[in-house]
């Protein structure tokens, strides 16, 4: 194998370390820790398992996380009522509704409810035009997005100068992480090719970068000849494409594939994130990351 794996898995452990000792250090001199509350609406398997993660990362690093779970038919003007709510008390740092969202609830209008500086999950319209503006704006950058500059920067990877393409313009990835990578900043200062589903020579552009970023939910999508060699390949897809039974729980569990040819993308990029392992860990550090910047913004350390 001729590229270098950036693992998600290890990186996730690298910054939680480091969130706990800041988390430490704030309640030694301040005598807070980060709020985080979880809204969980319904009782999706998928929203559950989620959540479940989400709260277990947050005790881990010393956060103070609330639980509210709420039956399905919780009623938009309640779960307004409860934003508010979670809005005005000083001790929530970080607000976050589980999605999707039943479909009698508008989704759009209760992620605008939320108070922008404790929208850890950096969707808000005001959260993203900081991010749009850079620099001393940007508060909450979307998690996953995160996750994978963190991943790139931790890995060594040169971004000053690099031709980056983004596959895919969802606004939970493509678009974010291709506004991040081009801004005046240390981590980015990228040249920046967005493309996507009407993009009418994907593969001419994928064999530029020195940098791809792929987000499209395509298993193999991306095949082998369509990268640089010596390329860094973040690889964001998740798409489930079988089922087997664990050897640890002897559960039936979904097999999971990126959207690059893995194998055979491995012996020519210079860099590469499996799936899983790579991506995936690094959303939930990212978020566990905003809420602590949130407390720090409010204690005046950020
Ligand atoms: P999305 O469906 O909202 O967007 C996909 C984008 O890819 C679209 O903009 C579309 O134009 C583009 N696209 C789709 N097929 C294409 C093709 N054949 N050629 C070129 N472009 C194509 O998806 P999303 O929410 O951005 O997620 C993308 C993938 O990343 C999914 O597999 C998702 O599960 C995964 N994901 C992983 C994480 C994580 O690991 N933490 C987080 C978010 C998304």
């Amino acid at each position: 194998m001729a590229a270098k794996l950036i693992k998600g898995t290890e990186i996730r452990e690298e910054i939680l370390e480091e969130i706990t000792a800041d988390v430490a250090e704030i309640k030694e001199k301040h005598g807070v820790v980060p709020g985080l509350v979880t809204i969980l609406v319904g009782e999706s398997p998928a929203s559950i398992s989620y959540v479940t993660l989400k709260i277990k990362t947050a005790h881990r690093v010393g956060f103070n996380e609330i639980q509210d779970s709420q039956p399905d038919d919780l009623s938009e003007e309640a779960l307004l009522g409860m934003i508010d709510k979670y809005n005005k008390d000083d001790s929530i740092n970080g607000i976050l509704v589980q999605l999707p969202l039943p479909k009698h609830i508008d989704e759009k209008k209760i992620l605008n409810a939320i108070d922008p500086d404790k929208d850890v999950d950096g969707f808000h319209p005001v959260n993203v035009g900081r991010l749009m503006i850079g620099g001393d704006e940007v508060k909450f950058p979307p998690c996953t997005p995160a996750g994978i500059q963190e991943m790139i920067v931790r890995a060594g990877v040169e971004t000053s100068g690099a031709e980056v393409v983004v596959v895919g313009r969802s606004n939970i990835v493509g678009k974010p992480i291709a506004n991040m990578m081009f801004q005046k900043a240390a981590g980015a200062n990228s040249t920046v090719t967005v493309v996507h589903t009407r993009t009418k020579d994907l593969a001419a552009h994928c064999l530029r970068a020195d940098i791809l970023i792929v987000a499209a939910g395509v298993p193999g999508l991306v095949k082998p000849e369509w990268i640089k060699p010596g390329a860094c390949v973040i690889d964001v897809g998740v798409n489930r494409i079988g089922e087997k039974i664990s050897e640890k729980t002897g559960k039936k569990i979904a097999i999971l594939s990126g959207d690059v040819d893995f194998d055979a993308a491995k012996e020519i990029a210079g860099y590469i994130t499996p799936v899983p392992g790579g991506v995936g860990p690094m959303t939930i550090t990212m978020l566990m990351k905003n809420t602590l910047k949130s407390l720090k913004f409010k204690l005046g350390i950020a």
